[in-house]
């Protein structure tokens, strides 16, 4: 199935299920995808070779005069975003001047567009750096990645690429102290012959008992709604979602926001 790659380093601004009218950062190439995750429900496709593709990221200043550019152009216009989120084509956490960068972000943003947020969609895998974590407690929405709390789900889904601990990854997120949300895409589905589901009784129970340790200040729950590299993937339902919320508010007092 097509999936499609952020040609720009500041792109938007896009309605965004989640977030509002986003103005997106990719502090990835413009022309390729770079992740440590090889998801494979990703939108930006697999990750490429390596070996054949080699990532230029964007430099500091050029994100920094590029977020200037499109501020002071929203500032004109009289349309200002409610968020300025990190994504784009892979994990923006890996760009090795991230923390600069998000300082940069604070700084424009309190200039030119004060009731903005900032949002970082990250995949929770860097979270071994403490310049990257102290960065992720200055944004407002600092939304981390958990699809299953079993680890083999977790390599199905997420496919890590290079070594992965999730049990140290548990512990950097508890680490947090709830300053995070936590974001979970459900889905169902079949990849080299092997079944998934990460719905099931014993994936919410595994799950559900690791947000219960994790706290987040908010969970977001969702499933795949634009096209994925495999087309053995299987949405859940919204009403699924709903229960799967339900269930959560019910065990657990946390906000749950469900898209669909
Ligand atoms: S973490 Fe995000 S960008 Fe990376 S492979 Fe997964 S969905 Fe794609």
């Amino acid at each position: 199935m097509a999936t499609f790659l952020f040609d720009k380093t500041v792109f938007g601004p896009v309605k965004s299920r989640r977030l509002g009218i986003s103005l997106g950062i990719n502090l990835l190439p413009n022309d390729s995808k770079l992740c440590s995750f090889n998801c494979i429900y990703c939108e930006c496709g697999w990750n490429p070779d390596p070996q054949k593709v080699k990532a230029v990221l964007p430099a500091r200043e050029w994100v920094y005069s590029s977020l200037e550019e499109q501020l002071a152009k929203m500032v004109a216009a009289n349309e200002l975003p409610d968020v300025i989120t990190f994504a784009g084509n892979g994990e923006p956490t890996l760009h090795p001047d991230f923390s600069g960068i998000i300082d940069d972000t604070i700084l424009l943003r309190d200039k030119l567009a004060p009731k903005a947020r900032i949002a970082v969609l990250s995949n929770s895998t860097m979270l071994h750096k403490p310049a990257v974590v102290t960065a992720l407690k200055k944004v407002d929405d600092n939304i981390l990645k958990l699809d299953s709390g079993i680890p083999e789900t977790i390599v199905i889904l997420n496919a890590p690429v290079g070594y992965f601990d999730f049990d140290k990854m548990v512990s950097q997120l508890i680490a947090f102290e709830g300053n995070l949300i936590i974001q979970t895409l459900f889905l169902k589905g079949e990849f080299n012959g092997v079944e998934f589901d990460n719905t099931t009784e014993q994936e919410l129970s595994a799950w559900i008992e690791l947000i219960r340790r994790i706290n987040p200040k908010k969970l977001m729950i969702y499933s795949i709604d634009r096209d994925t590299p495999l087309d053995t993937l299987k949405k859940v339902a919204k009403a699924e979602l709903d229960s799967i919320a339900a269930r959560v508010r019910k065990e657990l007092t946390i906000n749950v926001e469900v898209s669909g």
